[in-house]
């Protein structure tokens, strides 16, 4: 019964609300595969793949690229965990310690105290717009929803959700509801009470499609889903190239360039989707270059 993933959109209280949903499970699955994440660790990347996803497409403003990267910084034993979403329906992540020693850890502590910075940009146009809160220490979830509120001035709940099975990442998701300026203050407390009422969206997803889930959180606040047409197909892909990849041996120093060379050539692999690149020794004379130009 597993559908592909995809992001949806719909309305709820007459048009008084905004919905963006997504179902993340065949893309958190590949980064649990190539990042080899423990269980804690596909959960912790899998919301935050499905935070930015859900971010890029909220925050959209009639652009075709707009991407949004969400970088956790906290002192848990996962390290630094980063996922970036665009528009278009690519996700991708990569998590610094994918297995943390301890097996039992839950999200918070394992991602621990620190700093989440949100990065959204329209490529190749244009400097990118830096934004960071301090964790909250209360779930990735949570830490979104301050940041729409802080930066964006957008009032929404945000539910993130990724249930494991001993094989693998059984079902991810997740919705964010955003509040239009002119919705009532009764309208706002009705949703709030949906959304606390709500069974874990983890456990809805793991039952039924993503459509499903959204409409049972908001059953009897008139939600629709607009035009299915606006689903947008959602896939784990990494836009690295040999010319990115290469990028960053230029900072190295000559010595250590000269090294590489002497051993044949070196290899670089992408973090995010473990793809390798082959630099031979020309290759990198062509850097060495650059250093005496
Ligand atoms: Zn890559």
């Amino acid at each position: 019964m597993e559908t592909p993933d995809r992001l949806i959109q719909g309305m709820a209280m007459d048009g008084h609300f905004r919905v963006i949903a997504a179902q993340t499970t065949t893309a958190v699955e590949t980064a649990r595969e190539i990042l080899d994440l423990a269980p804690v660790a596909a959960e912790a990347l899998g919301r935050s793949m499905t935070g930015a996803l859900l971010l890029a497409r909220l925050l959209d403003k009639d652009v075709r690229n707009q991407y949004v990267s969400l970088r956790f910084e906290g002192n848990g034993p996962l390290g630094t965990v980063i996922a970036d979403g665009t528009v278009a329906g690519t996700v991708r992540g990569f998590v610094a310690n994918p297995a943390p020693d301890d097996p039992e850890l839950d999200v918070e502590t394992a991602i621990g105290n620190g700093s989440l910075t949100v990065i959204r940009g329209t490529p190749p146009a244009g400097k990118p717009y830096t934004s960071q809160i301090l964790l909250a220490g209360t779930g990735i979830a949570t830490d979104l929803t301050r940041y729409l509120m802080r930066s964006e001035q957008i009032a929404s709940a945000v539910l993130l959700g990724v249930k494991n099975r001993r094989d693998g990442v059984a079902a991810a998701g997740g919705m964010v509801i955003q509040a239009f300026p002119h919705a009532s203050d009764e309208a706002i407390a009705a949703i709030e009470k949906c959304v606390k009422d709500a069974p874990p969206l983890s456990t809805l997803l793991e039952k039924m499609p993503i459509e499903d889930a959204v409409a049972t959180v908001l059953h009897g606040t008139g939600y629709k889903q607009i035009d299915a047409g606006h689903s947008v197909p959602v896939s784990y892909a990494c836009q690295c190239t040999r010319e990115r990849a290469l990028a960053p041996l230029a900072l190295l120093g000559q010595d250590e360039i000269q090294e590489m060379i002497d051993e044949g050539g070196t290899e670089v692999r992408c973090h995010f989707c473990g793809r390798r690149y082959e630099f031979t020794p020309d290759d990198l004379l062509t850097l060495t270059a650059k250093h005496e130009a």
